[in-house]
Parts: C-alpha cells; sequence; structure tokens
C-alpha cells in the first residue's frame, strides 16, 4: 500500500486500499490545530483561492500534545494541475491562517485520497519526457500526486463533523 510523502508518518489507512486514513501524530495524538490558506466558498468549506496570480490551497495541522507541525496537503505539490500543469503555488507559512470555528479550535482529522493507478502514472507521467527532464518521478510518487482529495473534520470540544472542509477535485 502506498503512502503519500508528505503523509507517511501520519496516515494511517482505514480501507482495504489505503485511499482513506486518519491522521495521528507521531507521539500518538489526534487532536490537531489546523492552519490553512484559501476561499471559503460556504461556511466551513474550503475552495481554492489565489496568491501571486496563481492558484492556491494548503492545510497544515498542528499537534495539540508535542506541537508537531505537518503538512497535509498543498495545492501546488499535490493536485495534479498544481504541480503538472503548473497552476499552484505554495504560499508562505505566514499567510495562513488558524482555523476555528464557533464550537471547537481542535479537530480529528480523516482524509480522502485519489490518484492514478499504476498504468496510467507510467504511461502519462513517467512516460512524458518533457515532463520527467523536469521532475524526475518514480512509480513511488504515484500516490504524493493526487487526483482528487476531501479532508473532514471533527471538532474535539463538540464532536460536530465539518464533513467536506476540503473536496477539491485535481485534475
Ligand atoms: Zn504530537
Amino acid at each position: 500500500m502506498l503512502i503519500p510523502k508528505n503523509l507517511v508518518d501520519i496516515f494511517l489507512p482505514i480501507d482495504d486500499d489505503g485511499y482513506e486514513g486518519e491522521i495521528i501524530c507521531k507521539c500518538g495524538c489526534k487532536s490537531f490545530g489546523i492552519r490553512y490558506f484559501g476561499d471559503f466558498f460556504d461556511k466551513n468549506q474550503l475552495t481554492i483561492g489565489e496568491y501571486e496570480e496563481l492558484s492556491a490551497q494548503a492545510v497544515k495541522a498542528i499537534c495539540r500534545d508535542c506541537q508537531k507541525e505537518y503538512l497535509l496537503y498543498d495545492f501546488a505539490t499535490n493536485g495534479y494541475d498544481g504541480l503538472i500543469c503548473e497552476e499552484g503555488i505554495t504560499v508562505p507559512n505566514e499567510k495562513l491562517t488558524e482555523f476555528t470555528t464557533e464550537t471547537d479550535n481542535s479537530f480529528y482529522i480523516k482524509m480522502f485520497i485519489e490518484y492514478d493507478d499504476e498504468e496510467q502514472f507510467s504511461e502519462e507521467i513517467l512516460g512524458d519526457e518533457e515532463l520527467q527532464s523536469k521532475f524526475h518521478f518514480t512509480l513511488d510518487d504515484r500516490a504524493s500526486i493526487w487526483t482528487w482529495v476531501t479532508i473532514e473534520l471533527r471538532g474535539v470540544q463538540s464532536g460536530t463533523v465539518y464533513e467536506d472542509f476540503v473536496n477539491e477535485e485535481l485534475s
């Protein structure tokens, strides 16, 4: 089972294919603060924003116990269009905002990701000389370049589920 590179220490798969997982800090804690970049198109539903005339969306999680910070998702590095089609830009850390609701500032996190199957990735990405001269991908990168991502949060304080905090088609 492939785990995306940026989630390798913290993604615990909860389905057989490894597309859906819970986020758990290396210290064992499941409660996180959330920092994000993007626009809200609806209450507590984040969509892609703009930074320096490019598309930007990112979510980081900060462990409530040990304070370690993890990048869960960056449109510019995990998004198929963001990376391969160069539509995305990584925003500086100080541009991220803490996510809080009326009731919660700490969250349990679930993620669901989709990416190319092996054959598709081999043909379209590894087989593309121009792309490869730039990115030098291997088959292991397959799980790190996503065609879809969802991030679901559940408030530690209230138990409220923020179902589609992120729900973004990326290709
Ligand atoms: Zn921790």
